[in-house]
């Protein structure tokens, strides 16, 4: 037996074993930050060539380069549609590899929510009219200020307004409503839209989730907008319910601590 202090033959075969582990660990860490960085630069370099594409169809629209016969007039908006598609993937992917790094604990600050709410409801105020639909902004008459990322929680009203609209049929309505109680902000996003099968619902925050009705319907997304949704929201110490039914529209809650 050894002395008391030395290693015998076995807590030397555990040191390995734990070396191993640690070894292991650490190569898997190595790469899950590679992955990340990698994901992060695709994304970033994305962004560039794709503000260009938008900067010219502006220009193709505005008539600068002779008038579109409608049929242009198509193709125009099949590229309108399909870039805006390219640079809400890479904003995603940017913000799941922000959020993974933790980067989302830098800069935050106090953020209205109300006014948060309204500017993305005006963003979208082209599409509402387009799809015929009716968006109801509630968002009471004080500001419902969080302490937060002002990027990330934009990122989740977007989203989660975004969502609505798209699994909306063209004449519904899409309602969101903003309040503070007891310390708390409470924002809901409504829809009478097609809803989710009750199967399905534990899956939605599960990263490239899509329900099988987004599939049926060819509604067209990449299953990352909830993922972010809900690490933002837990980062920000809040959390996030659903209630839905297939066919019958959906409700999205949202519970963040107010600013102190
Ligand atoms: P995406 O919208 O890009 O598919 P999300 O992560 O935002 O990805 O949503 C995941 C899935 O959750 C969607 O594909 C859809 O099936 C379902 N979903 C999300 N919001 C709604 C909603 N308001 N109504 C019906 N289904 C929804």
């Amino acid at each position: 037996r050894t002395k008391p202090g030395e290693l015998d033959e076995q807590d030397m075969a555990t040191a390995q074993t734990l070396a191993d582990v640690a070894t292991a660990y650490l190569l898997n860490a190595e790469a899950r930050r590679t992955k990340s960085e990698f994901v992060a630069t695709v994304s970033h370099e994305l962004r560039t060539p794709m503000t260009c594409i938008a900067g010219f169809i502006e220009l193709l629209q505005d008539g600068q380069g002779g008038a579109l016969t409608p049929r242009q007039e198509m193709f125009v908006e099949a590229i309108v549609r399909n870039s805006a598609r390219l640079t809400a993937l890479a904003d995603n992917l940017l913000l799941v590899t922000g959020l993974a790094s933790n980067a989302a604990r830098r800069g935050h600050s106090d953020v209205d929510l109300a006014a948060v709410v309204l500017a993305a409801g005006r963003d979208l105020d082209r599409v509402v009219v387009a799809r015929g639909l009716e968006l109801f902004l509630d968002v009471g008459g004080d500001p419902v200020v969080v302490h937060g990322d002002t990027a990330h929680l934009e990122a989740v009203v977007t989203n989660l307004l975004t969502n609505a609209i798209k699994f909306t049929e063209d004449g519904g309505w899409v309602r969101c409503t903003l309040r503070a109680v007891s310390g708390t902000a409470r924002l809901s996003v409504s829809d009478n839209g097609l809803g989710i099968p009750e199967a399905e619902q534990g899956d939605l925050f599960t990263r490239f989730f899509r329900s099988s009705t987004a599939r049926e319907h060819a509604i067209q997304g990449t299953g990352l907008g909830l993922t972010i949704v809900d690490s933002i929201v837990r980062s920000h110490g809040g959390d996030i319910a659903v209630t839905s039914k297939h066919l019958g529209g959906s409700t999205f809650s949202v519970c963040l601590p107010l600013a102190t």
